[in-house]
Parts: structure tokens; C-alpha cells; sequence
């Protein structure tokens, strides 16, 4: 590995610095937790806080997308990851260990990027689906009742790709049970959750969702007859909230989308003011 790349670039630095420094002091103080922030144990970063990473989940804070409570906890319309904070071994246990859950990061970043760079009105992004079968919706209506976008973070690309393969096998096969499917449990769940939530779009969040210009692994999805479902592998524009919703929106969601759009000088002020630090 090339020197070069073991050096974080100033926005991994930042997010690195925002954790440690003002969050996780908030929410080991939080009355419900009353931890000792010397106790977290600082993690391996560039296992999962990739440039492209720190970036989107930089935009997600700088554009307001996700907000930062006074106990630590970053929420998105009252709603949240599994928390980028995760304490570890028996509740017993003193003093109690604790660390980075590292797939909030892909999911806050994921919001990010629907928000930002997909024009999605915040009041129809939620993070995790009733019943948890995916990390992130995005709704077609305000009462949140037509689901979407269902995303579902993925910490490696290979885990990634082999959901992605697994969705696409019991899909193909149709209706069938937990018990009679030969993909793991943890997929075939997610099957079930695009039978129950019939999102448009499926997108599953990989490292590399954020790496290059496109999301890579975005599927149309379409529910049949008897359970079956189709997986068709469609471009990462099908994720614009204009592209999806065209048909449905009302003026005042189209207001909302239009305000995102104010909010953007937020981060590119944010990104000057880290130029010049370099
Ligand atoms: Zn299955």
C-alpha cells in the first residue's frame, strides 16, 4: 500500500474528530448511559470510513439531513441508525466497554446522498423500516405509507454483492418460505421485506455506492402475482426523487425538495473552509 493512502484526507479527519471529540463525549454523559468516554476503544477507521464515506457523511451533518442531539444520538425525523455508538460484552461489566457500530456511518452517509445529491425532501427519508428489514426508506407520500426507496447498508462490497445475488435467486424462484430457501436467513428476511414493502427502488449500500460517480447496486423492483418479485439492475439516476415521485408530487413536497437546494451552501462553504486548511 502506497504511504499516501494512510494518510485521512481532511474530511475523514474531520468526521474522526467530530466522533471522538463531540459526540461520543455527549453521548457517554446522556443520564441514560453515564459511560466513561476513556473506555471507548478507538477503531480500525479505514476499515469503513473510506474518503467517499467521511464525505457523504460529512454532507448529511453540514446540510442538516441528520442532526445531532445533546445526547449524542444523530437522528433523521425522529427516527435513527442503529447508532454509530455501540457498547460491548455484559451489562455487568465495569468498566463497560464500548466502540464504533460501523454501518451507521454507510447509512447516515446513504441519507446523505438521497438528500444532497438526489434532491429527496427530508420528511420522506427515514432511517430503518417497521419490522427492521432495511436500514433506510424513502416514501412517495407524506403519511409514509408507499415506500419507495428501501436501502440497505452493506459495511464490505462483498456483502454487498452477495445479498444483491441472493435477492436476485429468490426472487427468481417466487413465493416461497424461510424454511424451504437455501439463502441465508438474513437475505431471505430481506426478500420478505420487498414482498412487504414493495419498494420501488432497491438500493443496496456498499462502500463503493459512494466511491465513484454512480451507486452501483440499484434494482428495480417489481412485485407479481403469488409473491414474485423482479430484480432488474437499473442506473443510479432512477434514485432522483424527481424520477420517481414525477407523478405524484404535490407543490409543497416540490418546495421542500427546492429548500434542500438552499441548504447545499451550507456544505460547499464547509468544503472551502476545509480547502484551505490543506
Ligand atoms: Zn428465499
Amino acid at each position: 500500500m502506497q504511504k499516501s493512502a494512510l494518510i485521512p484526507t481532511i474530511e475523514q479527519q474531520v468526521v474522526r474528530d467530530l466522533v471522538v471529540g463531540e459526540y461520543l463525549p455527549a453521548w457517554c454523559a446522556s443520564r441514560a448511559r453515564s459511560l466513561d468516554p476513556s473506555n471507548f476503544k478507538i477503531p480500525d477507521w479505514s476499515c469503513f470510513l473510506t474518503p467517499s464515506v467521511a464525505r457523504w457523511f460529512l454532507a448529511a451533518i453540514d446540510e442538516g439531513v441528520v442532526e445531532v442531539t445533546s445526547e449524542g444520538d444523530l437522528t433523521l425525523g425522529g427516527t435513527t441508525p442503529d447508532g454509530i455508538f455501540e457498547t460491548k460484552g455484559f451489562k455487568s461489566e465495569t468498566p463497560r466497554r464500548m466502540g464504533i457500530r460501523p454501518e451507521s456511518f454507510l447509512e447516515v452517509a446513504a441519507v446523505g446522498m438521497l438528500a444532497v445529491r438526489y434532491n429527496w425532501p427530508l420528511e420522506r427519508l427515514r432511517f430503518q423500516s417497521p419490522g427492521w428489514a432495511f436500514d433506510l426508506l424513502a416514501y412517495a407520500d407524506d403519511e409514509w405509507s408507499e415506500v419507495t426507496i428501501a436501502g440497505e447498508a452493506k459495511l464490505k462490497q462483498r456483502d454487498a454483492d452477495a445479498l444483491s445475488a441472493s435477492l436476485k435467486i429468490c426472487s427468481e424462484r417466487g413465493d416461497h418460505e424461510i424454511g424451504d430457501c437455501d439463502q441465508t436467513r438474513n437475505h431471505h428476511k430481506k426478500y420478505e421485506g420487498l414482498l412487504k414493502f414493495r419498494p420501488d427502488i432497491l438500493w443496496i449500500v456498499g462502500p463503493e455506492a459512494f466511491a465513484g460517480v454512480d451507486p452501483d447496486l440499484v434494482f428495480r423492483v417489481q412485485v407479481g402475482k403469488g409473491g414474485v418479485s423482479r430484480l432488474r439492475r437499473v442506473e443510479a439516476s432512477k434514485l432522483r426523487y424527481e424520477a420517481l415521485t414525477a407523478r405524484t408530487a404535490s407543490p409543497g413536497v416540490r418546495a421542500a425538495a427546492g429548500s434542500n437546494k438552499a441548504r447545499r451552501f451550507t456544505m460547499k462553504r464547509r468544503s472551502s473552509q476545509v480547502g484551505t486548511e490543506t
